[in-house]
């Protein structure tokens, strides 16, 4: 507990405090790296060995940058263990990825440390015979099967921007994937206006609610951007009211109505199959319509049915996959296994087997750490993880809540100048996972 008392023993003003707490967060996450770099517990498994598999991934900037721009991905435990000092990009999930961690499209970072340590354990190799006769490093063979798109270069979407979790827009990841590499996509970008052309904002009702509008103020030296991060996520609390909350994209499916996507990248590339698939399960589709505004998409819209025709054959199409698609895939494709027109969408599914069965993410194995050991921030990640989130994009924007969150609740403490103790973390951990688990259940 000796750094948490550190919070509150400084006897700066308020303002300053406030900051301290956040600085205390960032600089705890930048000790925690430099701990596991010199003393690395799990994860400690590079999943190099295990061959192709669906698991998160990581695209490393500053390995792209000294490798003449050649795109790579990296495991899990090689984001934490051989890039720790390196710029990184969350990519989520992909499948049948192989982990480039020392392969040749990365040569500027030498080998895996996870693997060498695993080949110096197994006594396959002598560790200090490597070094002086092998300085050329990081020889692994990449896997011929990655795939790449702009994600790895850390774009995303039709428009190419980077993630950014404050966005007003919700994003998707292609359940299907075979075109566009399972890229994310905003709502706007699926229905082909861009982010930020449709005010999606509430307009602000003045004193509606008796609101001080000096309470909206930043408060001085507390970064603005920060400071606004922080008060969205106070809007998720139940008490407050909607004054923040994003409003519906207009001529998208609501949220609740749906679990992931086929972006229309991919569902042009089979038409016939995907025209077939959505016909028989009734799902939604959008057309995408490039237009500058809602009101030119709409023009061009019912410029399509007035002429009598379908926008379908001139616009392509994404797909909302409801939560029971793998079943009710599983069943069409029985049910119509001897029909005709089936057969070209039979096909395709069974090529893709994961639209219908089981597709697991590899998980590392667990930390087995005990938690009396933990610090402040691995309890907060740790409860993390156990969260239920409800988000598409789970794990950046549930981190970047969370730590704002753990601000928002450290400020107090330091502003009375008193002491946090474990209990008090634990308890805070436990209160966001039932808000989760309650938000999940409505
Ligand atoms: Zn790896
Ligand atoms: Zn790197
Ligand atoms: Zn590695
Ligand atoms: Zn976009
Ligand atoms: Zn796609």
């Amino acid at each position: 507990m000796s750094k948490l008392s550190q919070i509150s023993e400084s006897d700066e003003s308020q303002d300053d405090r406030a900051i301290t707490a956040v600085d205390y967060l960032n600089e705890q996450a930048e000790l925690e790296r430099e701990a596991r770099q010199l003393m690395p517990y799990e994860p400690e498994v590079c999943t190099y060995s295990m061959g192709a598999l669906r698991q998160p991934l990581f695209a490393c900037l500053t390995c792209l940058r000294t490798n003449s721009n050649q795109p790579n991905g990296i495991c899990y435990a090689c984001s934490i263990q051989c890039h720790s000092t390196h710029e990184l990009v969350e990519l989520f999930t992909k499948r049948d990825f192989t982990c480039d961690c020392g392969t040749t499209r990365m040569k500027s970072n030498g080998c895996c440390k996870l693997r060498l340590r695993q080949l110096s354990k197994e006594k396959l190799i002598d560790m200090k015979r490597l070094s002086a006769d092998n300085p050329d490093q990081g020889d692994d063979i990449p896997s011929l099967s990655n795939s790449y798109n702009q994600n790895f270069k850390g774009a995303f979407c039709d428009c190419s921007k980077p993630y950014n979790p404050m966005d007003d827009s919700n994003m998707f990841q292609c359940q299907f994937g075979a075109v566009c590499g399972e890229e994310w996509f905003h709502e706007e970008c699926i229905i082909g206006v861009r982010p930020g052309v449709i005010n999606r904002r509430k307009p602000t009702k003045d004193k509606a609610h008796g609101e001080n509008k000096l309470d909206n103020l930043s408060e001085p030296g507390l970064d603005a951007s920060a400071d606004n991060v922080a008060k969205s996520n106070l809007n998720i609390d139940e008490s407050s009211d909607d004054e923040d909350e994003v409003l519906p994209l207009p001529g998208f499916p609501k949220l609740e109505t749906f679990e992931t996507i086929i972006c229309w990248k991919c569902t042009e590339k089979y038409r016939k199959e995907f025209e077939c698939l959505c016909d028989a399960l009734g799902y939604d589709k959008v057309y995408n319509i490039r237009a500058d505004s809602l009101e030119a998409r709409n023009t061009l819209l019912k410029r399509e049915d007035s002429k009598k025709r379908l926008s379908e054959e001139n616009y392509p199409f994404t797909i909302f996959l409801k939560d029971t698609f793998k079943k009710d895939i599983a069943k069409l494709l029985k049910d119509n296994s001897e029909d005709k027109q089936y057969q070209g969408l039979i096909k395709l599914m069974k090529s893709h087997s994961f639209m219908f069965e089981a597709d697991p993410i590899y998980q590392p194995p667990d930390d087995p750490e005990s938690d009396d050991n933990s610090s402040i921030f691995e309890l907060g990640m740790k409860s993390l993880n156990r969260m239920p989130v409800e988000s598409a994009l789970g794990g950046i924007e549930a981190y970047e809540q969370i730590k704002n969150k753990l601000t928002e609740f450290f400020k107090p403490f330091a502003q009375e100048n008193r002491v946090v103790t474990k209990e008090e973390v634990v308890e805070f951990f436990e209160r966001e996972k039932e808000n989760a688990a309650s938000r999940n259940q409505s």
